[in-house]
């Protein structure tokens, strides 16, 4: 037996750090809210297309300010141990190439690194940024269309985790693809808009391809933006899929 580490938490004991996380603030970056100002409603009405800006290039980060930003939030070390920052191309608005970074789970960096390849090479669909959520304070990301993978929370209105905790889920401009409630409508999950995603989304296609399931195609509700691997939270705390 090894006493270097202590024993991995249960399903259970992460699920309490993370409601607790959930009521600390977190400190405010004002570098990084020069890069993607938190914008009011009335300002996005004046501007609805905002998010097809050619953004500035943003900071790359380096490994040593990824786990900064981690340790800040207070994530579990456990979960630190499996993440890997990865740097992927993706294509702007503006059809110009762009770097970006994702923080995602160890066993998966392959595979994302594949599925954002084929994208710039097989689809012409654009991305307004690929950044970490640390980047945005862990609270604009949605706001500012940003795609983004890790993410240590629970699933919106539940006591589940959400497998952006681990790492195992990827949101792809997720303010044009909304999480919609069945029977409701959401005016903005607008098919004509570019980037937004549907069954047809050679997009969806790849991430399938690839081994992701798709929000999309749940059917009490539909999230849209949301790509997600199951058998990681099932095969590291036994977790039962989620459909958020
Ligand atoms: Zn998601």
């Amino acid at each position: 037996m090894s006493f270097d580490k202590p024993p991995k938490k249960t399903y259970e004991e992460l699920r309490e750090i993370l409601k607790e996380l959930e009521t600390k603030e977190t400190q405010v970056n004002k570098e990084v809210f020069k890069l993607w100002p938190s914008r009011t409603p009335e300002e996005i009405k004046e501007d609805p297309l905002f998010y097809e800006k050619p953004i500035t290039q943003p900071h790359s980060m380096t490994q040593e300010e990824f786990l900064g930003s981690l340790k800040e939030k207070k994530v579990p070390q456990e979960i630190i141990d499996v993440l890997v920052l990865v740097n992927v191309d993706y294509r702007g608005f503006d059809s110009k190439t762009y770097e970006g970074q994702i923080i995602i789970h160890e066993d998966l960096e392959s595979s994302i690194t594949k599925v954002f390849q084929r994208i710039l090479s097989e689809t012409d669909f654009p991305m307004t940024s690929v950044s970490p959520l640390s980047m945005f304070n862990w609270n604009s990301s949605s706001k500012n269309n940003n795609s983004g993978a890790f993410d240590p929370r629970l699933v919106s209105n539940s006591d589940e985790i959400s497998d952006h905790t681990f790492g195992a889920a990827i949101d792809i401009n997720p303010l044009l693809n909304p999480w919609v409630q069945k029977g409701l409508e959401n005016p903005s999950y607008d098919l004509s808009k570019r980037g937004t995603l549907d069954e047809y989304s050679a997009v969806v296609k790849i991430f399938e391809e690839e081994g992701w399931k798709w929000g999309g195609n749940w059917e009490n509700s539909k999230d849209w933006q949301h790509f997600y691997r199951p058998e990681i939270g099932r095969k590291y705390y036994n977790k039962e899929e989620v459909k958020e």
